[in-house]
């Protein structure tokens, strides 16, 4: 979209407050930028903390978006990102669990490291259920509210990523579909987004390769020809699930992968 139209297009999510963990990179930076175009205030919530006070400077008229230094695996640090919000913009309607890691790639489970194991879970589900039980916290008594989850194409294709990335995004999707049923009562409504993969910092450090010739490996294996995923397309389906359009939609897994996990139960 052109400056111009951008600036005629509706605000979806006018007046809304959302928080959204590791905002400073990737899916999530794209989120943030699209989320504060569309109207809302963003809490930035991540441990680079360079990177994300730098975005929240760039995007920062009128007070739209602000950083805080928050580790998702630490409980004070979850409580600490939500307070925030709520002191600063007056409430929380979105909470998007985003932040994660893929952990190391191993050939065999024989090879592979367990404390690399305990920290992807604890970064990717720990942090999500941390995020999701703050969020809660302001949300049940509001009686409204949004909490996204970043999963992932492993939650639903196996035999690629690494047996911990696959375990916790598996895992993911089973705390928002329980979270789903807890919480629907309050009117708050829980779902997913599962991404395949795209050139972003996290992809790019586990395969070791620059983004054209990531995008040239995931093109080839794609289902969907022609089009390259990217961020935007997963902050896009964000927008959608945060927004007053997905009013009855909850417990869901938005599959953001161009088709792939209808026709591939396995990479291999
Ligand atoms: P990224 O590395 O660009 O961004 C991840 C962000 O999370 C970073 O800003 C990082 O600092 C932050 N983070 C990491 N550990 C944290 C912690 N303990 N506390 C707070 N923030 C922390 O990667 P991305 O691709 O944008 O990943 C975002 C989400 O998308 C992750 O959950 C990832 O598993 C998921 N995902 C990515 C892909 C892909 O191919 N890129 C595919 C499917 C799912």
């Amino acid at each position: 979209m052109n400056g111009s139209s951008a600036a005629l297009a509706p605000k979806r999510l006018e007046g809304k407050v959302a928080i959204i963990t590791g905002g400073a990179s990737g899916i999530g930076e794209s989120t943030v930028r699209l989320f504060v175009r569309h109207g809302a205030k963003v809490v930035v919530a991540d441990v680079q903390d360079k990177l994300g006070k730098s975005l929240c400077d760039e995007l920062g008229a009128k007070d739209a978006v602000s950083y805080v230094h928050c580790d998702v695996t630490s409980d004070v640090d979850v409580e600490n990102a939500v307070n925030f919000a709520v002191t600063k913009y007056g409430k929380l309607d979105i909470m998007y669990n985003n932040a994660g890691i893929a952990g190391k790639v191993y050939p065999t489970i024989l090879d592979s490291d367990n404390e690399d194991f305990k920290r992807v879970l604890d970064i990717n589900v720990y942090g999500a259920f941390l995020g999701a039980k703050h969020a809660a916290r302001v949300m049940i008594p509001a009686k409204r509210g949004v909490i996204l989850f970043t999963a992932s194409i492993a939650s639903a294709c196996c035999g690629e990523s690494p047996h911990a990335y696959t375990a916790s995004k598996h895992a993911v999707v089973g705390l928002m579909k329980n979270l789903c049923v807890e919480l629907g009562q309050y009117g708050i409504r829980i779902n997913a987004i599962s991404p395949c993969g795209m050139a972003t910092p996290l992809l790019r450090n586990t395969m070791g390769l620059e983004k054209s010739a990531i995008e040239e490996v995931l093109c080839a294996s794609a289902v969907l020809k022609g089009v390259v995923p990217e961020a935007e397309d997963v902050a896009e389906a964000a927008l959608y699930l945060s927004g007053d359009e997905a009013k009855y939609v909850s417990g869901l897994n938005l599959m953001v992968d161009g088709g792939y996990s209808t026709t591939n139960q396995s990479f291999k």
